[in-house]
């Protein structure tokens, strides 16, 4: 990638009217490239005809997508179904932050999710493309406490987390990388590495969404 990505994310929650007040102020401000989060309408609706769709395109924005979407992988109607696939805290199963990462019930549901989310938004995703998958915000540590899942740090069980969608990402697009919060509070965690598509995300541009 040649050109320097300065970007911006836009939440889900932001309406069309602030969308397109918040484009314009941000080509101002040189941004160049929009994030939204895998669960946007910009990847749902199939309307490309709104204002803020087209004003992207006259700025030529690069779309990247992603974020905190950690929780589309595993959704919350599943708890009352598979409760063993969710995150353990003192012996009892967690509906919120995270889930089970040793659970193989857990990689094979989060494949196919991300296979899903991937596959719906990669042809609007600007080549070379970048993900973006972070941890839910104030709980980057919060992780699975079970049996099996002790053994593995919280940067550890993130890697696992992204390392299953990096592989349903490079299966549609090889050349697509995603960018992972690199928790990196300890020594290189043995064993689990980030797999040849994923490069540690340093900047705070998740801190600032309007
Ligand atoms: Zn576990």
């Amino acid at each position: 990638m040649k050109l320097e990505r300065k970007r911006l994310y836009i939440s889900k929650k932001t309406g069309l009217k602030e969308r397109i007040k918040i484009i314009n102020s941000a080509a101002a401000e040189k941004y160049n490239t929009v994030i939204f989060s895998l669960d946007d309408d910009f990847f749902k609706n199939r309307n490309r005809n709104q204002k803020y769709i087209k004003l992207l395109k006259h700025y030529s924005f690069n779309i990247e997508a992603g974020g905190r979407d950690f929780p589309l992988f595993i959704p919350k109607w599943l708890y009352l179904f598979r409760r063993d696939i969710f995150r353990m805290e003192e012996g009892k199963r967690k509906m919120n932050h995270h889930f089970c990462t040793t659970n193989p019930q857990t990689i094979s549901y989060i494949k196919e999710r991300a296979a899903f989310l991937f596959s719906r938004s990669i042809n609007e995703v600007t080549p070379t493309r970048i993900f973006h998958l972070l941890p839910d915000e104030g709980h980057e540590n919060t992780w699975c406490s079970c049996p099996a899942c002790r053994a593995f740090s919280p940067a550890e069980q993130n890697l696992i987390t992204v390392n299953t969608a990096a592989d349903a990402l490079a299966n549609l697009d090889p050349e697509a990388k995603i960018l992972y919060l690199d928790l990196g509070t300890e020594a290189e965690a043995p064993g689990i590495t980030p797999r040849k598509n994923m490069l540690a995300e340093k900047s705070t541009i998740f801190c600032v969404t309007s």
